[in-house]
């Protein structure tokens, strides 16, 4: 536990940790469980970060209980079930609220069990080795540190000519409490988390305009998987509009109208703006500390996750790349390990990508451009779910697994996976992929589970061995 002294500061850390997200807290455990007296800092009320409370958890839950409702909607006993779009957000995020809470719960007790001393208030450095809390009850206190993690993850980017306080402007923070009914929506913005936002909104029967700044949906997929995520956007009703850029918004009481500079102009009931993130450095003095974080507010760190100022570590969105949780959490793991001197570490160099839009995206490894470029001799094998007893069963036949491979060595070099569970589905792949035996026979000589979803590897490996010759 901290010590407490009657002189200032009134704590004083081996190690202190800004911001309770996956990077932060993992950083913390890792601290704690190495025996060093650990303590953590974040202005929320409850634990779990911007994670658990406004990005990955709420969205994620939100997007079951819309699967859920499509699914019944498929089905012709349900089919009169519901007129969604007269239900306002709000209601319909009952069951996200319940996962927040206890994913709130179990975050707590970690902390609790590893006896982690917990400030709830914003952060403010005072110089390298001392910053100042200042709590949510009012008041302030001082916390001393030998070494600090930075972890204070990332918010939505919100330009200057857009009125965020405006009851029909919102970004994915503030969309979760969108507690009237609405017909229409403009979705400015498709990278993740427009898209993911553009396929929950369909699914609710509301009308989509999903603006992409880009020639193509995120353009850094497999363009197959790429082109099927825009194809089934559209068979689902979204309006995309490629390659557009804001002149101006204009908000009324009962809508907004979107002037492109293209002079196409939108109406729609309100705006979700997804386009971009900044990484929660403004408020922290950086500066007391000798730090500065570039232009998105991100912090440059080494392969160590060390910033410049060698005692200060940093992990999570904060640091940019990948800015998701799962990696947050290796990260900060790692960035702790380095920082108490442990060998046998390793960066996170290596990710999927999970994509939950309706239907799902995951992938790792190399796209077919990637390899074409490259001038890699490789070949495909896929599998389409349509012909697999599981999603058959299930009723989820809209989807592929490719196995892209070198011909010679049949060393797999990337998986892409879209369809319902494909951030499950890839998961298989991945392990035979990042294991030394990597190689697509693996698929060919191992009996899976029938029937299941994992049958995709069997049936895309064969296809592809059946191109060799
Ligand atoms: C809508 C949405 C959906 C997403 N979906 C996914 C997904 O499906 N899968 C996935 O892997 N990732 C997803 N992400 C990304 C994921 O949520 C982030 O990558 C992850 O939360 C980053 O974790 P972190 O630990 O870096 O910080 P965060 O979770 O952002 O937590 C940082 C914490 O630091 C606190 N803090 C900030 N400044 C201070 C300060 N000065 N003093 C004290 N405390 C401070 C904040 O209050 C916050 O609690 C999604 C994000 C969004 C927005």
């Amino acid at each position: 536990m901290a010590r407490r002294k009657n002189n200032s500061p009134q704590y004083q850390y081996d190690a202190l940790v800004l911001g309770a997200g996956p990077a932060g807290e993992a950083a913390a455990m890792k601290l704690a469980k190495s025996g060093l007296n650990v303590g953590i800092v974040d202005q929320r009320e409850q634990m779990g970060g911007n994670c658990a409370h406004v990005g990955t958890i709420p969205s994620k839950a939100l997007r079951q209980t819309v699967f859920n409702i499509m699914r019944y909607q498929r089905d012709p006993l349900f089919q009169k079930i519901g007129e969604w779009k007269h239900v306002p957000l709000t209601q319909i995020l009952g069951n996200a609220r319940k996962v927040i809470e206890q994913q709130v719960d179990t975050h707590t007790r970690f902390y609790e069990r590893n006896q982690i001393a917990v400030h709830h208030g914003q952060a403010v450095i005072d110089n390298p080795h001392l910053l100042t809390v200042k709590l949510r009850e009012g008041g302030s206190t001082q916390l001393s540190f030998d070494k600090l993690v930075i972890a204070t993850g990332s918010r939505p980017y919100q330009p200057k000519e857009l009125d965020f306080s405006h009851p029909r402007v919102f970004d994915s923070d503030k969309i979760l409490t969108l507690n009237y009914p609405i017909q229409k929506i403009i979705i400015y913005g498709a990278g993740v988390i427009g898209c993911e936002y553009a396929s929950i909104f369909i699914g609710l029967g509301y009308k989509v305009e999903l603006i992409n700044t880009q020639s193509q949906l995120l353009n850094y997929l497999d363009d197959e998987i790429a082109d099927a995520l825009s194809y089934y956007l559209r068979e689902l009703g979204v309006l995309i509009r490629h390659n557009e850029q804001i002149e101006r918004l204009e908000t009324f009481e009962d809508s907004v109208i979107l002037y492109l500079q293209s002079g196409k102009k939108i109406k729609a009931d309100a705006i979700l703006w997804c386009n971009g993130r900044s990484g929660n450095t403004d408020q922290l003095n950086l500066a007391a500390m000798g730090l500065t974080a570039n232009s998105r507010g991100q912090l440059t760190v080494n392969a160590q996750y060390q910033t410049d100022v060698e005692h200060v570590y940093a992990a999570g969105d904060v640091i940019g790349w990948p800015s998701l949780a799962s990696a947050a959490y290796d990260q900060g793991r790692a960035a702790a390990a380095y920082m108490i001197g442990e060998d046998n570490v390793s960066p996170v160099v290596s990710v999927p990508t999970g994509i939950y839009t309706i239907p799902e995206i995951s992938s790792i490894g190399k796209t077919e451009k990637e390899l074409t470029d490259d001038k890699v001799p490789y070949e495909v094998g896929q599998a389409f779910f349509r012909h697999l007893a599981r999603a058959q069963i299930t009723g989820d036949t809209v989807g592929v697994l490719k196995i892209l491979f070198h011909r010679e060595t049949l060393e797999i070099l990337g998986i892409h996976c879209f369809g319902n569970n494909a951030a499950e589905i890839v998961h298989i792949g991945q392990a035979v992929m990042l294991s030394p035996n990597n190689s697509l026979n693996y698929f060919t000589q191992t009996t899976f589970n029938y029937p299941t979803m994992a049958e995709a590897y069997r049936v895309a490996a064969l296809n592809g061995m059946n191109r060799l010759f």
